[in-house]
């Protein structure tokens, strides 16, 4: 069974930076099973798995753009410690929901300068270019529920 849309796919992937730095791997854990086609993977990944099947290996590298997108300086901004109502400590790395210029969505501490706290609305992987060593490990019919929902259910996920 080849690679399409609606099927359930799963994979191992060992995930590295143009720099050559290992960021992930499912390698010595469960392989990642995802419903292709319902962008539940960044679409630069899923285009290169299409039409491949079970047993293929495929090490692909995919431009920020076709992976977590652009680097955007303007998501980046800083604010007041005031702002911050109810979090009596504030680190470096720290993650916050918050309303950004395109909406609701995750900002990163990345400065502290007395009061002065700097986020970043991007995604950590922004602006880099990935590469994937991947190995198709099974492509199966995805379940009507699973299709239901468009993302796969996995042991012990039923919702
Ligand atoms: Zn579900």
């Amino acid at each position: 069974m080849q690679v399409a849309n609606k099927l359930a796919v799963s994979i191992h992937y060992i995930l590295t930076n143009s720099a050559g730095e290992q960021l992930d791997s499912s390698r010595g854990a469960e392989p990642l099973v995802y419903l292709h086609g319902q962008g539940n993977i960044i679409p630069g990944l899923e285009q290169a798995l299409a039409g491949k099947k079970a047993g293929d290996k495929l090490n692909v590298t995919i431009p920020a753009v076709e992976a977590y997108g652009e680097y955007y300086d303007d998501m980046v901004q800083t604010i007041s410690r005031s702002m911050f109502e109810g979090i009596d400590q504030i680190e470096l790395g720290m993650m916050f929901e918050a309303d950004v210029s395109h909406g609701p969505g995750i900002v990163t501490v990345t400065k502290i300068e007395g009061d002065d706290i700097t986020i970043d609305g991007n995604h950590p992987l922004a602006g880099e270019d990935l590469t994937f060593d991947v190995e198709i490990i099974d492509v199966r019919a995805a379940t009507a529920d699973e299709l239901a929902h468009g993302h796969i259910h996995g042991a012990g996920c039923h919702h």
